[in-house]
This record gives structure tokens, C-alpha cells and sequence, in this order.
């Protein structure tokens, strides 16, 4: 019969969809022989059922009796003897974990009668009336809401531990008078009808607020539901011969072997957690109670051997008899990931194949952010929402422009942000705010930019230039720090540790027997073997790529030519845009050449025999002029005084006359080159003459040419035919090869054509996205990314993790549609999305050469290509 109910017996490790984990492992645990109480799941169809309908599904109850019989001759105990009763506790358990979330109900099937049987039968009379207590309280709060507060008033300052038998029966009378005073009917006695109601209360808390919230931050699924798990109680409440505790087959932290707990003696349940009494840890066990110390490890051992990975369990010791109540792979930090991976392939369990995909890109991003050192942090002056992770430190400012003039490290403090605080944001080694979650605009931004990011602090106060948290006030100027990754904010600078993994890409810092390290480098190792993708990085200057390469990447994807116009030689530039005549923009150019040459030369050196691809100026050319409020008051102000604006008046007829509206869409990329006679002749000129030295110096310059924003096939042609006309007039350059960026849809769309001119295509996949989507990305994240982050319209930002099925579709047809025309051409990626490990597993399925980001993301990529293949 497939019903809604599977005994225990019945299932395995693998129904998790039908049992939830907590279910399914129960099962496996039972059919592995381990002592685990009889039970039985409800399954996850019964919950949708029951939360479709609001009534238990028809069949359900007779099921529950049928299979709770089995469970009375398994036990030998009878619910509701009042002679000598049987327990059960209803526990939820859905699909993926969710701490804490949901609820849980103990000692169901106690009474007035049973309470009774329960004390002759283990002769203790405390532990039943303790069970009781917590029976009633436990059940108003899940059931019928019933505040915990109500409860804890009748408590006073004593504690249930040193409470007498008889003064535990008189709590309990107290707590039946609290519960019938807010639901207005009595404890129900009858065992069945708790049950019925704990099980429909279970279901019910999968759409309590927080479970809710908590899967909308998680992105787990809302229409899951949760399994109900049955199952005798056993307990570790009855003296000090009994307790109750939680282990880990490994250090979930460090991942260091050898299995790590805490014991609780006399205690049942959550007490464990809850942290009201010392703990002790799990090696003292082996003092106390050797004999089920033993037994454990040896379970844990053989659950490991299963599971083939760390787990953590719960178990519970009644009067020295061992129980194990759930197991599951176990959550570990990210050096502990790394660290027990590696572990495993060394003990035979696991394959390095298999070792990669314990590992994740996200994981090894949160190993490279410098972090503050935990052991010598001060206290926090409160907790926020971790939004974006690292380690910020810097003086209070309140606004955006007191960030931007700011001459050093500056955290921006405000309540929230909005799109005008975006210079602040960039300008700000962090942000803190005090509204708002993980989808606000503060965290949005700042996780685009890589930026620090606490937000929702809502402890703090803001005034116009000082915060307070409680008795604390923290003035403009002065100094705090943030833990991006803790949520924790400092009212004084606390150190910052640079990763120690980045020291070790860095090589600064060997392996040695650092095990993290040692597993890093292994697993990195592995991954570039299995790798069929290469990462290239996106680099303008040697350092840069030097740094890329000690990084790992074999070649530069994107060099932004742009980004060598910037600081002094913007006049240069000026000059150039100014230009009236040919010959004053030939001079203008002929002044700009020798700079580009020498950038490029640092770079082919760096980057000696692997490919360095130089993107031609992408940006329109206003950009490079003072910004046209600043020329218009400067203008303004030189009227007001009656003198001459002089130069900034020429800059602002300029800026005038190449105004754009939608300057994203306007004149820049190739249509800049077809525009202005000599610009790109004049860097292509520097690629050749730097290539040209860079051999005769013995070196191997590997030189690609890339033209951005070509939407037609002609574009490509015109600028192809000037450039090797100029690399034809250099002597002695070595091969260079000419492609282009695939950004705009049209050129996606018409790739067939322009593979016959181009050798290869790099997808600039940000300018794709916006103009597949149709918004900018200057106007949008903050604008209305948050809301629709919080409506589910998109799961992540687009422009954070490539959009497979709409920007990832124009990939793949151009790959396919590229290749039929000229199979050997090379195509890879140069946007932000190269970095990005979800979007480097797409890449890798569609087919690319390599992806390109930038220095601090190569490894980051490089593992994920790893992974992506095997
Ligand atoms: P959560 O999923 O929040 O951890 P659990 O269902 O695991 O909730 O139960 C809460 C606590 O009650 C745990 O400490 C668990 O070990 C304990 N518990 C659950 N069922 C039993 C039982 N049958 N006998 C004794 N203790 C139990
Ligand atoms: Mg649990």
C-alpha cells in the first residue's frame, strides 16, 4: 500500500523529497541496525494535503492508528495505559534542513492518569511530572500559541532543575490553568486527540513567518511542505545515568578529524541548545558512561562510512541505553569544506572527482576575503544583517558626499540607501545601514560591487552626524569596524587578517602542513587538470597581470584600453575630442601613442606566451570631460564675476554638442572608431610597435585585437582592413589576431556572418544583459532590483549570475552559429559573469573556449571550470 505513512523500516537515506531529511535518515539509520526508537513518517504529500485544504487528507488518521499499533507491540507499551504508558514525540522534518524553524512537540500521550503510570513504572516521580510540564508547555505555545511568556510568569526567577516532584505538579496545574485561560478549553486528556492536534500544528508551522522568510533568504521552495515524524520517546531526563547531547563525526569548524560534541546529563531535548545549564564536552562522556561513549563513536564512524561525508547527530543516554534520534550530513564553515574533502580522498572514502563537488566557488570567494581575527575581536556593538561579506574599517560618515571627499577609509552609515548614496557607496570601504534585509538596495549594490555590506542594524539610532546603539553614541569622523560575513559591528577599529589564502596564491605563503592551505592547493590542482575551460583574466597593467597569473590564468581576456586614458592623461585625451583640425588631432594622437606602447609592453611582458587581448576604446568619449554640472556652474560663476570662462567655457560647448540621451546606446565601441579618423589606427599602431619590441627583445608577445560593440558584420570588415594595414607598416610584429566582442543581440543574432571576419569572439556579457533585458545597469539595481528580488521575478541579479534562458540563449546560438562558419574559432567571455560560478558552469555547458574576469575571481573560476567537468 502506498499510503501516507512509512514505518521507519520502510524507508532510506534517498526519499528526502517524500520523508524530509530528517525522516529519510531516520529510516537509514534504522535499516542500518543502530538503536534508534520505533517510529514512523507522515509524509510530505500529506502536508500539501493538509495546507491545500486546511483538513487532514481522508485516510490519514486511520493510517496513523494502524501504523501506531505496530509501534505499541514493537515497544511493548500502550498510548494511554495509565499503567505504564507510551510516549511519542511529533517531530517536523522537511526536505532541506531548516534550523529551529519549525516545531516540535515531546511527551505526547501524557495526562492526568498517565503522569501517574509514568511515575510508579520508572519510579521516579520528578522526571514524570518534569516530562509533564513540558508536555503542556510545549504544546500551548505549537498549538494553540499560547505566549511562552504566559508560562515563564508562573516560573518566576526559579528553575524547572530545582523544582521538588511536588512542586513540578503544582507548575503543571499552574501551566493547565495558563493554557485554559488563553484558549478557553481545557488540556485535552484524551492521547489520540493530542496527537491529531500536534500533527496538524506540525504541518501548520511550515508556513509559520519566519519558516517562511527563512526559505526566502535560503531559496528553498515554498510549496515543500514538511514531513511529521512519530516516534517513541526515549528519555534523558531520568537522573544522572541519562542525558542528551549532539556530535559531529568531524570538526564542523576547522574540519580537524575526530568527532566533537556537547553532553548534557539529566536532560531532555532542546535543553542541549537552549545552553540553560554547562554542558559538557563529548571526551568527558568517555569518563562518565564508557560504555555508551564507545558505542556512539562506533556509530558515528559507521555513519560516516555511509553517508560518506561529515555528519552530525542527536542522541539521548536513558539510564545508560544509548538512542541515536537524527543524523544528517552536516553543515561545515568553508575551510572546513576544503579541509574534510581533501581528508576523505586521503582515507579511500572519496574520489578527487567526487572531492570537487564538496567544494564550491562561493565557498573559496569567502576564504579570500580578509577577515578580522575572532579570538582578540572586542565585543560588537550590536548585529545587522550580514549582506555582503569581508572585513571593513573606517571613520563614520553619514552621506554620500562626506564619503567622497573623505581622504581615508570611510564606512558609510545611513538608514538606507537609495540611488543618490551610490558615489558614497563606491567611494566607502563599506556600508552599514539600519533597515532593511538582504534584498534591500544597500545589499543589492554593495554585493555588485564587492563591496563590505552590513544592513538592517536595527538596534542603531541615526542622527544627522552621530548614531547611537543602547548608551553608546558614535560620532561622525570617528572609527568602527564591520564583519560583512558575521553581521557584527565594532565600535573601534579591530584588525584585519588578509586571507590567508590569497597569501597562498600570492606565494607568500607555502602549503606547508597548513591543512587548509594544503587542501586548497590540491583540490586547485585538480581542478585545472579535469578543467576543460581556461581563465583569462581581465587586466590593464602589468601588475595586474602578473597578479593574474600567479592567480593562475593563463592569458589576459580583457585588456580595457580606456582605463590607460584616465589621471593625466585625460588632457591628452581633451585634446584630442577638442581637435578642429586633422593636424591637431593628429598631434593629439601621435602624443598619446608612446604612452599606450609602454602599457602595452608592461603587459606582453607579464604575460609572456599566453594570449593578451586588448579591447579598442569602448567608451563614448565625453566621458572623458569634466561632467556638465560641474562645467556649467564653473562657467556660471566665471559670468557672475563678469570675467572670461575661458577653457571651461570650450569644454562645456563640447560637452553640449556631445550630449547624449541615452549615451549607454549612443556613440561608443566601433562606432567611435568609424567616427574618429585615427584613433584606433593609433592603438593598434601601439599594440604592434609594443608586440614588435617585446619579440625583439626575445620575449613571445601574444597579441589579439578585439573590437567592441560591433553589431554588423561591415563594422567588423572597415576596422579589420585599417588595422592590418597598420600591422602590415610595423616590422617585426608577430602574429596578431583580430576579433570581437558579441555584446549586442544583433550581432549574437547575425554571428554566421562576422565568425568570416573575425578569429575569435569574447561575449561582453553586462552590456548583453542590458540590452537583452532593456534596462541599464547605472539605473536599475537600485532602482527596483530589491522589490523584484523579493517578488521572485529573478532569483539573483542578472547581472550577477548569467540569465541562462534569456542572455545564456543569444550565447549558445552565436557559439553554434559561429563555429558553423569558422570551426576553429576561439570564443570566450569577458563580463563580470566570468567570475561568477554558477555562470561559469553555464559557460562551460555552452561550449566556450575560456572565461575571463578579474585577478581576484581566477581562482575562483578555475575551480568551478574544475567542477563543471567532472
Ligand atoms: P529540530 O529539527 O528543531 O532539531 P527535533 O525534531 O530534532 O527538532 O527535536 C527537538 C529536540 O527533541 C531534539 O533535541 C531531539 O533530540 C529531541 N527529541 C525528538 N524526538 C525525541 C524522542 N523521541 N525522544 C527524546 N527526545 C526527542
Ligand atoms: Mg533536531
Amino acid at each position: 500500500m502506498s499510503g501516507f505513512v512509512y514505518d521507519f523500516v520502510d524507508g532510506h537515506k534517498d526519499l528526502k523529497d517524500l520523508l524530509g531529511g530528517k525522516g529519510a535518515n531516520l529510516a537509514e539509520m534504522t535499516r542500518m541496525g543502530l538503536p534508534v526508537p520505533p517510529g514512523f513518517t507522515i509524509t510530505t504529500e500529506a502536508c500539501r494535503a493538509y495546507l491545500r485544504t486546511g483538513a487532514m487528507p481522508p485516510g490519514l488518521l486511520a493510517e496513523v492508528e494502524e501504523h501506531l499499533r505496530a509501534m505499541q507491540v514493537a515497544v511493548g507499551k500502550t498510548f494511554g495505559d495509565p499503567a505504564d504508558p507510551l510516549l511519542l514525540s511529533v517531530r517536523s522534518g522537511a526536505k532541506f534542513s531548516m534550523p529551529g524553524m519549525m516545531e516540535t512537540i515531546l511527551d505526547i500521550g501524557l495526562n492526568d492518569m498517565t503522569v501517574a503510570g509514568l511515575a510508579r513504572r520508572s519510579g521516579d516521580e520528578r522526571f514524570a511530572w518534569d516530562s509533564y510540564r513540558r508536555l503542556v508547555q510545549m504544546f500551548g505555545r505549537t498549538v494553540f500559541d499560547v505566549p511562552a511568556e504566559a508560562f515563564q510568569a508562573e516560573l518566576g526567577d526559579r528553575h524547572e532543575s530545582e523544582l521538588s516532584a511536588g512542586q513540578l505538579g503544582d507548575l503543571v496545574h499552574a501551566y493547565q490553568k495558563v493554557f485554559e485561560g488563553h484558549t478557553g478549553r481545557p488540556f485535552p486528556q484524551a492521547p489520540h486527540e493530542q496527537l491529531f492536534l500536534a500533527i496538524g500544528a506540525v504541518f501548520r508551522s511550515w508556513n509559520a513567518e519566519r519558516a517562511v522568510l527563512y526559505r526566502r533568504q535560503e531559496r528553498i521552495p515554498q510549496d515543500l511542505g514538511t514531513a511529521v515524524n512519530v516516534m517513541a520517546m526515549v528519555f534523558g531526563n531520568r537522573g544522572e545515568d541519562s542525558g542528551t547531547g549532539v556530535a559531529f563525526t568531524r570538526d564542523p569548524a576547522t574540519g580537524r578529524r575526530g568527532s566533537y560534541g556537547d553532553y548534557l546529563r539529566n536532560a531532555q531535548g532542546e535543553d542541549v541548545v537552549a545552553g540553560i545549564r554547562n554542558t559538557m564536552p563529548l571526551s568527558e562522556l568517555a569518563t562518565v558512561d564508557p560504555a555508551s561513549h564507545a558505542q556512539l563513536e562506533s556509530i558515528m564512524q559507521r555513519l560516516e562510512e555511509r553517508y560518506r561525508d561529515l555528519c552530525d547527530i542527536e542522541f539521548t543516554i536513558e539510564n545508560g541505553r544509548l538512542w541515536m534520534l537524527q543524523t544528517r550530513v552536516g553543515k561545515r564553515t568553508p575551510a572546513a569544506a576544503f579541509v574534510i574533502a581533501a581528508q576523505l580522498v586521503d582515507e579511500g572514502v572519496i574520489t578527487l572527482d567526487e572531492a570537487l563537488q564538496r567544494v564550491s566557488g562561493e565557498q573559496l570567494a569567502q576564504l579570500m576575503f580578509p577577515s578580522f581575527d575572532d579570538e582578540s575581536a572586542p565585543p560588537p556593538l550590536t548585529t545587522g544583517v550580514p549582506a555582503a561579506p569581508g572585513a571593513a574599517v573606517g571613520a563614520v560618515v553619514f552621506d554620500s558626499a562626506a564619503a567622497v571627499a573623505a581622504t581615508g577609509p570611510v564606512i558609510l552609515v545611513r538608514r538606507e540607501t537609495n540611488p543618490d548614496d551610490l558615489p558614497g557607496m563606491i567611494a566607502a570601504q563599506g556600508v552599514l545601514t539600519a533597515r532593511g534585509g538582504k534584498t534591500s538596495h544597500a545589499a543589492v549594490v554593495a554585493r555588485g560591487m564587492g563591496k563590505t555590506c552590513v544592513c538592517g542594524a536595527e538596534e542603531i539610532r541615526i542622527g544627522p552626524d552621530s548614531f547611537t546603539v543602547g548608551g553608546t553614541t558614535v560620532h561622525a569622523g570617528e572609527v568602527i569596524s564591520i564583519d560583512g560575513t558575521s553581521g557584527r559591528v565594532y565600535a573601534e577599529p579591530v584588525p584585519v587578517h588578509p586571507s590567508r589564502v590569497v597569501r597562498f596564491f600570492e606565494g607568500e605563503l607555502s602549503a606547508g602542513a597548513d591543512p587548509l592551505l594544503c587542501a586548497v592547493q590540491r583540490l586547485m590542482e585538480h581542478a585545472g587538470r579535469v578543467a576543460r575551460l581556461e581563465v583569462h583574466a581581465n587586466a590593464d597593467t602589468g601588475p595586474d597581470a602578473l597578479r593574474a597569473r600567479r592567480f593562475g590564468a593563463t592569458g589576459v581576456g580583457l585588456c580595457r584600453t580606456e582605463h590607460m586614458f584616465l589621471g593625466e592623461r585625460r588632457v591628452l585625451v581633451e585634446r584630442l575630442i577638442l581637435a578642429e583640425t586633422d593636424a591637431e588631432r593628429d598631434e593629439a594622437l601621435a602624443a598619446l601613442l608612446p604612452l599606450q606602447r609602454a602599457d602595452f609592453q608592461q603587459l606582453f611582458a607579464a604575460m609572456d606566451g599566453l594570449p593578451v587581448t586588448v579591447r579598442l576604446i569602448d567608451p563614448p568619449l565625453h566621458e572623458f570631460l569634466p561632467p556638465l554640472e560641474e562645467l556649467t556652474a564653473r562657467v556660471a560663476r566665471a559670468d557672475a564675476l563678469g570675467e572670461d570662462a575661458g577653457h571651461a567655457g570650450v569644454l562645456l560647448n563640447a560637452v553640449r554638442r556631445m550630449h547624449e540621451s541615452n549615451p549607454m546606446l549612443g556613440l561608443r565601441g566601433v562606432r567611435l572608431g568609424l567616427v574618429v579618423p585615427g584613433l584606433f589606427g593609433m592603438q593598434v599602431r601601439a599594440v604592434a610597435q609594443a608586440a614588435a619590441a617585446c619579440a625583439a627583445a626575445g620575449g613571445d608577445p601574444r597579441p589579439e585585437i578585439m573590437v567592441p560593440l560591433v553589431a554588423t558584420a561591415q563594422e567588423l570588415e572597415i576596422v579589420r582592413a585599417e588595422a592590418e594595414a597598420v600591422l602590415a607598416s610595423v616590422p617585426g610584429v608577430p602574429p596578431v589576431r583580430i576579433g570581437t566582442m558579441i555584446e549586442v543581440p544583433r550581432a549574437a543574432l547575425t554571428a554566421a556572418q562576422i565568425a568570416e571576419t573575425a578569429e575569435f569572439f569574447s561575449f561582453g556579457t553586462n552590456d548583453m544583459t542590458q540590452m537583452t533585458w532593456g534596462f541599464s545597469r547605472d539605473d536599475v539595481e537600485g532602482a527596483f532590483f530589491g522589490r523584484y528580488l523579493e517578488l521572485g521575478v529573478f532569483a539573483t541579479s542578472p547581472f550577477e549570475s548569467l540569465d541562462a534562458d534569456g542572455v545564456g540563449e543569444l550565447v549558445r546560438l552565436a557559439v553554434e552559429r559561429g563555429r558553423a562558419t569558422r570551426p576553429a574559432l576561439t570564443v570566450g567571455v569577458c563580463g563580470e559573469h566570468g567570475g561568477d560560478p554558477a555562470s561559469v558552469r553555464f559557460f562551460h555547458t555552452a561550449g566556450l573556449d575560456y572565461v575571463s574576469c578579474s585577478p581576484f575571481r581566477v581562482p575562483i573560476a578555475r575551480l568551478e571550470a574544475g567542477r563543471a567537468a567532472v
